[in-house]
């Protein structure tokens, strides 16, 4: 069964003090206006996971999401952290993929296979994200380039473990510039994206696998783009850090 999910990527932003309060208005509006059927999904930064998952622990519809992971088990990585390290402080989601970890730390496809499995080890569900930047939109290969992230990075992975994964296409030319994918853009890739899944995986669990769209999601254009058939929810960047965006959005199914 395809899961409808709203994860809210944090970025590098608040203090720990800020990170609390947001978090907590957050749980809040969820228990009082959302009904039960979305897995609301909260990716603070590192050093506030265990902090913010005590406030969401009694609450089954919040779940933790750390920003990134280590593709090595433990030893001598000096500032990595390790999926068994998340796993122990309650964390169930990790973001595979972003772009901004693709362009800032030269994350290649091989590094995001390992970090994938590693994730995957430990029980923890991947958001692995992939998308196009603009130059290869206007020059009309953003299929062949999305098709290649997909197929460079998760290919490798068994069926088992394929069904684990979460899936977020995030146009980068749409990633905090306010200039969101049209639904129909959105719709297509998202179809095209299920499309290769099945061909790389069984078709049920192409099928079954929640495929969010990310890239200046608000409250005013999140109904409309979660109205369409293969998109399964949303990954929310600068809209995440306002309590009240971010449960709008929540609320758009
Ligand atoms: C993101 O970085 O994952 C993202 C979707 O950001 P924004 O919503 O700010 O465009």
């Amino acid at each position: 069964m395809r899961k409808r999910i709203v994860a809210g990527n944090w970025k590098m932003n608040k203090t720990y003090e800020e990170a609390l309060s947001l978090v907590s208005e957050i749980d809040n509006m969820v228990k009082d206006e959302v009904n039960g059927d979305v897995t609301v999904i909260v990716a603070p930064p590192f050093p506030f996971l265990q902090g913010v998952g005590k406030l969401t622990q009694g609450n089954d519809l919040m779940h933790l999401a750390a920003q990134n992971v280590s593709e090595h088990e433990s030893g001598a990585f000096t500032g990595e952290v390790s999926a068994g390290m998340l796993k122990s402080v309650g964390v169930q989601y990790v973001i595979i993929g972003h772009s901004e970890r693709r362009m800032y730390h030269h994350e290649d496809a091989q590094t995001l296979y390992k970090k994938l499995k590693a994730a995957i080890a430990q029980g923890i569900t991947p958001i692995f994200c992939c998308g196009e930047p603009l130059d290869e939109r206007d020059a009309d290969r953003h299929f062949d380039y999305v098709g290649k992230q997909l197929h460079d990075s998760l290919s490798y992975l068994s069926n088992e473990e394929f069904d684990k994964v979460v899936v977020a296409y995030e146009p980068i030319w749409a990633i905090g510039t306010g200039r969101t994918a049209s639904s129909q853009q959105a719709q297509e890739m998202h179809a095209y994206i299920r499309e290769q899944l099945s061909r790389m995986f069984d078709a049920e669990a192409a099928f079954n696998c929640s495929i969010l769209y990310g890239g200046s999601c608000n409250p005013g254009n999140a109904k409309e783009l979660f109205s369409q058939p293969d998109v399964d929810g949303g990954l929310i960047g600068g809209a995440s850090l306002k309590s009240r965006d971010f449960t709008d959005i929540i609320k758009s199914f």
